[in-house]
């Protein structure tokens, strides 16, 4: 890790779903924006993502992981079923697996929720959401099983 990257923990509320993000950014430029659909608006959900960011999503128990899939079936809203928590979006492209991350999930990343940019997707075609997810969302993403202690 250099001085430019930044290490964020973080996951749902019970722990079952935990995030260890490296930012290649310091915090004060990592970008978060929201999202204008139906289900984000619902969530209240704030994302970052950075495509050279590197993502590990540490599970304690699968059974207990719940992915909900709308709109163009293309990417999986992450969900604790344990706790309730909407931690996490995925989209698998081209077998490459993309992440962005809800920002209410991560540890001590503090931001201003009135000053937060909002995407306005729905008019994007389905080869825009691709792309888009492509070069924006976090592009190393590596997913393990938490280790009995
Ligand atoms: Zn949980």
């Amino acid at each position: 890790m250099t001085e430019s990257t930044h290490q964020i923990e973080g996951g749902c509320h019970c722990g079952n779903i935990a995030l260890s993000y490296q930012a290649p950014l310091p915090p004060a430029e990592i970008s978060i924006r929201t999202c204008d659909c139906s289900f984000c608006t619902k969530q209240g959900a704030y994302y970052t993502s950075h495509p050279q960011g590197k993502l590990t999503i540490i599970i304690s128990d699968r059974e207990r992981v719940k992915k909900y899939r709308f709109a163009t079936l293309t990417s999986d809203a992450w969900f604790c079923t344990r706790c309730g928590t909407y931690v996490l979006m995925t989209a698998e492209i081209e077998n490459h697996l993309y992440a962005t991350l809800n920002v209410n999930c991560l540890n001590d990343l503090h931001f201003n929720r009135l000053t937060v940019p909002a995407l306005s997707l729905s008019e994007d075609s389905l080869e825009q959401r691709l792309s888009r997810r492509q070069k924006a969302w976090i592009g190393t993403v590596t997913i393990s099983d938490k280790a009995d202690e």
